[in-house]
């Protein structure tokens, strides 16, 4: 039984942790479940031993192979160039912040382990700027180890009506920089943190004003989670 609601819960992960858009009550007040005052944001979801077990990379996939596509030229974007470089910089951040985070880019999209997809925008029904899968576990066939794959969603336009200016839908590159930047730590297992100042607070578009930064907390979260030791059998979020 217990088995059956982890794999259950292993298949909602995958698409549970996305990004609200703009949310002006987020802004206005702090989150009230904001309780957790320690160090790090780690235990802020309560996820169970399973999930930190299990949904982050081990040392020996470093690098990780990342494969970005170029956007779709009919969408319209006025500088393509520039979301490949963009999305590469938002992994790179991470790196800078944690060390033990190490990416390849790779230009066969079969190599990589992280994928990442784009679109024009999110439908108005899905209230999202961004989606990303946590490090999901599979077994590879052929060495018999468990690996990981994740999939990182962005949209190059906020959805109609919630532009960050009027009559621009396009997403400048520092607003997406933020955006990619936030979906990377949850492709690399990190979730939500409880403070608005966070880079990875879930409504972090409070900070589109070019002031969002990885914090210490941020980074002392994601630093934490690799830091626990592979064969994990107490969760850290116990006591
Ligand atoms: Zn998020």
């Amino acid at each position: 039984m217990t088995k059956f609601i982890h794999t259950l819960g292993s298949a909602l992960l995958l698409l549970a942790v996305s990004l609200p858009a703009w949310n002006f009550d987020a802004r206005a007040q702090r989150d009230p479940n904001q309780t957790f005052q320690g160090q790090d944001y780690l235990c802020y979801e309560k996820h169970d031993l399973h999930f930190y077990q299990n949904y982050r990379w081990f040392a020996a996939e470093m690098p990780l192979k990342v494969y970005i596509p170029p956007v779709n030229k009919a969408w319209g974007a006025k500088n393509p160039a520039m979301y490949t470089p963009l999305v590469q910089q938002a992994f790179l951040n991470w790196s800078k912040a944690v060390p033990k985070m190490r990416f390849q880019w790779v230009s066969d999209p079969k190599q990589a382990q992280i994928m990442v997809l784009w679109q024009e925008k999110y439908p108005e029904s899905e209230v999202t700027w961004g989606r990303a899968a946590y490090p999901t576990p599979y077994l590879d066939k052929k060495t018999k180890k468990i690996r990981h794959k994740s999939t990182l969603f962005l949209a190059i336009k906020a959805q109609d009506g919630t532009a960050m200016a009027p009559g621009e839908a396009l997403f400048s590159e520092d607003e997406l920089l933020a955006i990619a930047t936030h979906e990377v730590a949850h492709a690399l297992g990190l979730g939500h943190s409880g403070h608005a100042e966070d880079l990875m607070y879930h409504a972090m578009y409070a900070r589109f004003d070019g002031s969002w930064e990885i914090t210490e907390r941020d980074r002392a979260s994601l630093q934490r989670l690799y830091d626990l030791p592979e064969d994990l059998e107490i969760s850290p979020c116990n006591g």
